[in-house]
């Protein structure tokens, strides 16, 4: 039993190995993939803890194993950061990522069949919004809303005008390819006026409504749903807000509706993101999130670029190459030689199909928690530029030089080098 206690490197130098790759290829490429962040050293150090040897079905207080008396105030300190940090009556802090979060919704509130409305997939939703092959498209009815071709925006007229002769139960806002500002006070009047239910799903834009630079849904929403790892930067996880009329049916939707025990490592590492989340230095962060999404943005459209909705508000970007003739994922994997990493994604109205569309996605979390700024985001667009102007190896591999020199000049928090 010697491997117990020896190291990773020596007990399994393959993992290890692959553990260093991995840290060497997020230090040195520009990662722009907007789902995506980089944890601080102390978020990683929680999600890394003892609580992963530890069960813990239940609520504190209210639990199915003994041994509880570490893991119920970890718990409760999550909960009440969580409510602080939104201003929400109630806070799960279980849900094991955001899919999940999302389901218990449709337990909580929902039979199957009942009538569900959401934001379509290609327009920049989520999958989980009642999209055809998820489980919330085929055990529920779905109606699905979209953005208008023309402006790329949500028409809240048209939203409106669909519950009304629909009439949903539920209502999501939300999106994963939307890059405007939500009005979640007029989806809430919609809903109110059709008699749904309304969810907000802030998983994207979590860290933005911390941060102050986004309206915050929970003064609107019947219940609020996030993932915890996307601009908010913490652990892998899920978390639901909700007002106090709907705590029970959230809580016993999560457990025992849906999970088992929660990983418990990861409250603690979401505890910690929290208490980062409510510093003065998060409320920057998310200033400069979207002034450097903006940057690149702008950059983009004065060389041409046809950026769909005309710009962002948040920390993401959709851009159409439809007009520079290549695709998107040609545009993905010549940006990845170069040291760029992003996503190809399909546009609103997109003609091509879903694994080989017109655009990419990009966003600016990451290189912001890096400490980059508006320059440097300027100076990212142009070498995207260079790039997709010209998708060869040669090209990607002369840029890829100069990204390196970039990223040599901006250590990534919770990297060792
Ligand atoms: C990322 C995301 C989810 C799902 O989160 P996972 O943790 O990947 O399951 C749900 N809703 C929206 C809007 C998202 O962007």
């Amino acid at each position: 039993m010697k491997f117990v206690d020896q190291p990773l490197s020596e007990a399994d130098s393959t993992v290890f190995d692959l553990c260093r790759a991995e840290e060497r290829r997020q230090l040195e490429k520009i990662r722009l993939i907007p789902s995506e962040n980089y944890v601080s050293r102390a978020v990683l150090e929680a999600s890394g803890s003892v609580f992963a040897n530890k069960y813990s079905e239940g609520y504190p207080g209210k639990r199915y194993y003994e041994g509880q008396q570490v893991v119920d105030p970890l718990e409760e300190l999550a909960q009440s950061r969580a409510k602080a940090l939104f201003s929400a009556d109630h806070a799960n802090v279980q849900p094991y990522s955001g899919s999940p979060a999302n389901l218990a919704v449709y337990l909580a509130f929902l039979k199957p069949g009942d009538k569900v409305m959401g934001l379509a997939l290609p327009m920049g939703g989520h999958l989980t919004h009642g999209w055809g092959v998820s489980i919330t498209g085929k055990y529920f009815q779905s109606i699905q809303y979209g953005v208008r071709k023309d402006t790329g925006r949500i028409d809240l007229d048209e939203v409106r005008d669909l519950a009304r002769k629909e009439k949903p139960q539920l209502l999501w806002a939300g999106g994963t390819a939307y890059s405007r500002i939500w009005d979640f006070e007029a989806m809430a009047s919609i809903a109110r006026e059709v008699g749904a239910r309304f969810v907000a799903d802030m998983a994207h834009i979590a860290g933005l409504i911390a941060g102050g630079v986004h309206p915050s849904p929970v003064p609107h929403a019947d219940v609020v749903t996030t993932t915890t790892h996307k601009t908010l930067r913490g652990p892998r996880g899920g978390m639901i807000l909700c007002r106090t009329e709907h705590a029970q049916a959230i809580d016993r939707a999560v457990f025992p509706g849906l999970q088992g025990g929660p990983h418990v490592h990861n409250t603690a590492a979401l505890a910690v993101a929290l208490k980062e989340a409510a510093l003065p230095a998060f409320r920057d962060y998310a200033a400069n999130v979207v002034k450097n999404a903006q940057a690149i943005s702008d950059e983009l459209m004065a060389r041409g670029y046809h950026v769909v909705s005309g710009g962002t508000d948040n920390h993401l970007l959709l851009v159409d190459l439809t007009g520079k003739n290549v695709s998107g994922k040609i545009a993905a994997r010549a940006l990845d030689k170069a040291g760029i990493e992003l996503n190809y994604n399909s546009v609103p109205y997109d003609t091509r199909k879903p694994f080989d569309p017109s655009g990419i996605r990009l966003g600016s979390p990451s290189v912001t928690s890096r400490g980059m700024g508006v320059a440097e985001c300027k100076q990212i667009a142009v070498w995207m530029d260079r790039v997709i102007a010209n998708p060869s190896d040669d090209n990607a591999e002369k840029v890829l030089g100069e990204v390196r020199e970039l990223t040599g000049r901006f250590p990534a928090p919770g990297l060792s080098r």
